[in-house]
């Protein structure tokens, strides 16, 4: 079992990897829902070297479009949320360029994440699975918790890494000796981070993508197919040429799945190759140069398979028995088609279920198999319903014909006819089948537009998880906080919180000094809180506190050090002096509660029974 990672212990060592300087400043800042982008530029022009790093990184994004000369126009271009993670990003990779972890290779380690993240983002920009530059810090932090594990525990890390274990045998060494492991460290960071929630999700799984809890359709699966898929690239790319060629079948099969043709997938190696030795000149972190795409297909060694390679032709499944078989599939090879043969139906069904050719030849009568039958059966299956299937007749007869076409032929050929008759037949095939493929990418490309739309949605959801006037999440944040951190597995608390007669305030001093007194008080909350604690606006002057990891005792601890907070620090405003006092329902997560709808209406219930016992109390769920 994964164990209760202490997050807040490890964060309040001040030994985990985080943004500093202006990055930190900038990370606060894009996290108020007033900021604006003019407020931001003025932070980052306070950084000559993050300035730097954004306008390159814009025009890396424009790639050859227009110039990106300046910060504001890079800000406009990036976001807001683009750019407190690109800062987050490099000032992370800035401030751990070493360390005292003696077997952790630093430098190694950023050069692999940035080839991981350029890869996964070019994959991004054309499968749109998640917005391609939060994808690059995605998968550019998506190993930072073993870098975490390297900056808190540098000889005892170092002892595991020096063991060489990988994989699950590693894990569990990790979990044995800190209580935790890499790829939980790595979901709290990304979470504290506040980087989409999909890459929290992501990351738990991304080394062991076939064990993934979501349906194949979702976009956590995608996601988590192509980080895994890149952070292999990455490897290679460091690894250099021979490994890339030795792996070349694997990787093409791999793109493939992902929706990468063989001409696609060397475009996206030689764009990923370039960008990792620009990028590792401007953030100074190693790479290598590697040999073209072409060069590295060329040295495939002999004897590997080339799969994913497409001949120019067709890929025809011919089925046939000898003589002709030969004759004819020398003559299709002739024209420019990759033929496949077979002589049994049992050979040919497993061949066109393996090797999902364009076309399927079959001659009329074959020993042992009906051609008519044969095409029969193939249109019962999924695949065979969309092949293009031609029957060769020995003579041009009206019965073959019909008896072809009812069976579910596409057509009927007379090898009587000659060989360029077929071959004219061929050519109207091929168009065919063409036509088909351009019209399936349509579809891809309309599912594609149909994903961006939802990401610009997410987008506009991520806007919205704000409550502007405190500057704290909002309930919608809060909801599903709640619902996350009620399924990882560990204790967790939340406390309801409301202001002591709030409404007089409101009555005596007016709407706007209550407004004041709602801010004052979320700043006091926030304050006296632990950083891992979550403090949200539940609504008017009700909040709610997640609080991670915590058993009943702490619970009770900051439940009571927060109305003391609140009680010692009255609302002043110019002669105008409120003293504030808030009552406060803790709940604690127990095993009879069906969900943390149950738990925030526990806490709601204390806070009922805080405000019956006189108020400017705590009290704890039953
Ligand atoms: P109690 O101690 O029982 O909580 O007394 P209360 O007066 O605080 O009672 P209650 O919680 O029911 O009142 C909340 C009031 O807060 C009612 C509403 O007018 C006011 N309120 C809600 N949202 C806002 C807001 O955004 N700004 C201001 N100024 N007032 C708000
Ligand atoms: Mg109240
Ligand atoms: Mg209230």
């Amino acid at each position: 079992m994964r164990s209760a990672l202490n997050f807040d212990e490890l964060k309040a060592s001040g030994n985990l990897p985080s943004p500093a300087g202006v990055a930190l400043a900038l990370f606060q800042l894009t996290l108020k829902p007033d900021a604006s982008l003019a407020e931001i530029g003025h932070i980052v022009q306070a950084d000559p070297v993050l300035s730097g790093k954004l306008i390159k990184y814009a025009n890396h994004l424009k790639a050859g479009s227009r110039v990106i000369a300046s910060i504001p126009d890079a800000l406009n271009l990036l976001g807001m949320a683009a750019t407190r993670q690109i800062a987050l990003g490099f000032s992370v990779l800035n401030n751990n360029r070493q360390g005292a972890c003696k077997a952790f290779d630093y430098m190694r380690f950023w050069s692999r994440s940035l080839a991981c993240a350029i890869v996964a983002q070019l994959i991004c920009e054309k499968t749109r699975v998640a917005q391609p530059e939060e994808c690059f810090i995605g998968a550019l932090l998506s190993g930072v918790g073993s870098l975490a594990l390297a900056t808190l525990y540098p000889a005892a890390y170092s002892e595991i890494l020096s063991g060489g274990s990988s994989g699950p045998a590693r894990l569990e060494l990790e979990r044995s000796r800190f209580a935790t492991d890499h790829l939980e460290l790595t979901v709290a960071l990304l979470q504290d981070w506040m980087l989409p929630p999909l890459f929290a999700s992501v990351a738990l799984h991304q080394e062991d993508p076939d064990a993934m809890p979501f349906p194949r359709s979702s976009r956590e699966y995608k996601l988590g197919r192509i980080w895994h898929f890149s952070g292999a690239l990455a490897e290679d790319f460091l690894s250099g040429e021979a490994r890339i060629s030795s792996r070349m079948p694997d990787l093409l099969r791999e793109a493939k799945e992902l929706g990468f043709d063989q001409e696609e997938f060397g475009a996206l190696c030689d764009r990923a190759s370039a960008s990792w030795q620009e990028w590792g000149r401007i953030l100074d972190v190693p790479s290598q140069p590697l040999p073209s795409f072409e060069e590295m297909m060329a040295a495939i060694p002999q004897d590997a398979p080339r799969t994913g390679e497409s001949a120019p032709g067709l890929q025809i499944l011919l089925i046939a028995k000898e003589p002709g078989l030969s004759e004819l599939s020398g003559f299709l090879a002739s024209l420019g088609h990759a033929v496949l043969t077979a002589s049994t139906e049992e050979e040919a069904m497993r061949i066109a279920l393996e090797a999902d050719p364009q076309l399927v030849l079959c001659e009329f009568s074959v020993p042992g198999l009906a051609g008519p039958a044969f095409i029969e059966a193939l249109r019962k299956l999924p695949f065979g319903k969309l092949v293009y299937a031609v029957l060769l007749a020995g003579e041009d007869d009206l019965e073959s014909q019909v008896e072809a076409f009812e069976a579910g032929a596409d057509d009927c050929i007379a090898l009587s006819r000659g060989q360029r008759f077929l071959a004219a037949h061929l050519l109207a095939a091929r168009r065919f089948v063409e036509m088909r493929e351009e019209l399936s990418k349509d579809r891809e490309e309309l599912r594609n537009v149909a994903s961006d739309l939802a990401v610009a949605n997410r987008r506009a959801q991520e806007a919205s998880r704000t409550d502007p006037l405190s500057g704290l999440p909002n309930r919608r944040y809060a909801m599903e906080r709640m619902a996350w951190e009620w399924n990882r597995s560990g204790e967790l608390a939340c406390m309801m919180l409301d202001i002591d007669r709030f409404k007089p305030i409101n009555d005596v001093y007016g709407h706007d000094i209550g407004d004041k007194v709602i801010r004052h008080f979320a700043h006091v909350l926030r304050k006296a809180s632990r950083a891992q604690d979550v403090i949200c606006r539940f609504g008017g002057e009700e909040f709610l506190a997640i609080l991670p990891d915590a058993n009943r005792k702490a619970a009770e601890q900051c439940a009571e050090r927060l109305r003391s907070a609140v009680e010692s620090a009255p609302f002043v405003d110019g002669k105008v002096r409120i003293p504030v006092t808030a009552s406060i329902g803790v709940a604690i997560r127990n095993s009879g509660m069906g969900g943390f709808d149950a738990l925030i209406k526990a806490a709601d219930v204390a806070l009922y029974n805080a405000k019956q016992a006189g108020r400017n109390l705590v009290r704890i769920a039953k």
